[in-house]
Order: structure tokens, then C-alpha cells, then sequence
């Protein structure tokens, strides 16, 4: 593992309570701070935070300041109408944590075009960590899947971060998951789908995009025809787009991380900034 993870040196992001269970071994290892955009409570109203936290905690980490902010509904209210307020206070929030932890390394959801909060996720992250990085302060991107496989053909690249969980970390993690009641369902079929050993590996991506997510998530996203799928079943009223509802949400977010870059760019009056 590189140098630069030591216990406590990494800030964990995620947008909803449930993906700690993907970096379970990772969460026992390097105690991160965890941030957790939504509650998690869908469509179903019932929030997951209590079970996330007591994960988190009960692993040696810590939750952070944000944590189950919003209900999901919330967050997609936001989305279709283009509200981005709530999104660019929460990207600040999110370099005001990494500011405040001194985390040398953030990792984070990966945009897959599978959920559109994972998507929003990676894009405050990569606007948060945009901030960091122009007032100096030097923090490594990762990303790991949560649609995608454990160990994906991407983890061969010699920036990645790859953990091997021992039998012991194998099993409190498969635990957990298994006690996740709120998302049993899932938990099953993504056990089915790759395997229990599978899951002994955990892969943390270098992050090398900033705001352009076309090309990285599918055309369209799967969102797009799951939503589709949605509205013709009488569930949805709308289809949440790519184009017309994250793209604007990251041209904002772009702007606002450049707006923010220059002002901490910006020398006090009489200092000299080649002198
Ligand atoms: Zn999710």
C-alpha cells in the first residue's frame, strides 16, 4: 500500500449509507472519516444511517460531518429541477472536511452511469478535491465500484490501490452485508453475481478525470433506461438525464471550482508573487 496510507489518513465519500460495505477491509484498516451524502431511505422512506453508522463505527472509523444528509428524494427533486445549491454548499463542505482532516487521500464513488447519485457523488468529489489542490494542499483521487466488479481490469495500473482482506476480514464483512436488512436484496444478488471470494479484494482507482463524465458511463447511462423503463411502469414521473439534468450540474460545479481556485490564487495586496 502506498505511503501515504496510514490509520486516519483517508476521507471516505459515498452517496448513500450501504457502500462502506464494498471498502469494509479498507474501513478496519485505515480508519477514514465517512461522508455520506443521503440517508438512503429512497422510495421506502426508511432511513439506513443508524446501520451504516454502527458499520462505520463499529469497524474503527468515524463518520464525518456530513452524514445522511439528504433524502434521496430530496436529491433528485434537486436534480430534475436544477437546483444546485444544495450541491455546490455540499462540494464546499466536502474540501472543508478534507481541509480539516488533513486526509493525504480521498476515495470515493466511481461514476458508472448506474446510479445518478454515485454520478453526482464523484462530481462534487472531484470539484472538492479541484479546491483543495489549488490552495495547496496535496491529496491523492480514488474511486472504487460499486456496480462493476471487485477487482476490475483497471486495478493491473500501477496507481491502483488493491487490498487482499485475511479470512477473519473476509468474514466480519460478509457479516455485515449479510445483516444489512435494509438491502438484503441487493446484497444477494451481488454476492451472486461475483462470488463470495470475490469480495476478498478491494480496489481503490486512481481518479484522472475532473467534470466530463461522457465516455465514462455509458451512452445512454443505465439510469436512463431503467428510468425510462420507470415512467412507462407508472413509478417515476420523470427520466432523470444525463444531458439535461448532471451535465448542467457539473458545468456549475466546474465553474464554482475555478471561481474558487482563483480566489485562493489570489496574492494579498503588496506581496509580490514571484519575488
Ligand atoms: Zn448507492
Amino acid at each position: 500500500m502506498p505511503a501515504r496510507f496510514v490509520d486516519g489518513s483517508l476521507l471516505l465519500v459515498m452517496a448513500h449509507p450501504g457502500h462502506e460495505l464494498r471498502v469494509h477491509g479498507l474501513l478496519g484498516r485505515l480508519r477514514p472519516t465517512v461522508l455520506v451524502l443521503t440517508d438512503g431511505s429512497g422510495r421506502t422512506g426508511r432511513s439506513r444511517v443508524g446501520r451504516s453508522l454502527s458499520i462505520v463505527e463499529g469497524a474503527g472509523a468515524q463518520p464525518g460531518p456530513v452524514f445522511g444528509r439528504m433524502h434521496d428524494a430530496a436529491l433528485y427533486a434537486a436534480l430534475l429541477s436544477g437546483d444546485h445549491g444544495p450541491f455546490l454548499r455540499l462540494a464546499a463542505e466536502i474540501a472543508a472536511a478534507i481541509e480539516a482532516s488533513g486526509a493525504a487521500a480521498v476515495a470515493a464513488d466511481a461514476a458508472e452511469g448506474f446510479n445518478p447519485a454515485h454520478d453526482v457523488c464523484r462530481l462534487l468529489v472531484n470539484a472538492a478535491v479541484a479546491r483543495r489542490r489549488a490552495a495547496g494542499q496535496a491529496v491523492a483521487s480514488y474511486e472504487f465500484l460499486l456496480d462493476g466488479p471487485p477487482a476490475p481490469a483497471a486495478a493491473g495500473e500501477p496507481d491502483a490501490v488493491t487490498l487482499f482482506l485475511d479470512d477473519a476480514e473476509l468474514t466480519r464483512k460478509l457479516a455485515d452485508a449479510r445483516g444489512y436488512e435494509e438491502l438484503s436484496a441487493d446484497v444477494e444478488s451481488t454476492i451472486d453475481r461475483w462470488g463470495v471470494e470475490a469480495f476478498r479484494t478491494e480496489t481503490l482507482l486512481p481518479v484522472r478525470y475532473g467534470f466530463d463524465l461522457s465516455g465514462r458511463i455509458g451512452s445512454p447511462p443505465f439510469y436512463e433506461t431503467h428510468g425510462e423503463r420507470r415512467v412507462a411502469e407508472g413509478a417515476y414521473r420523470e427520466v432523470l438525464r444525463f444531458l439535461r439534468h448532471v451535465e448542467p450540474l457539473a458545468r456549475a460545479l466546474r465553474a464554482d471550482a475555478e471561481e474558487a481556485a482563483l480566489a485562493a490564487a489570489r496574492v494579498p495586496d503588496g506581496a509580490d508573487p514571484l519575488g
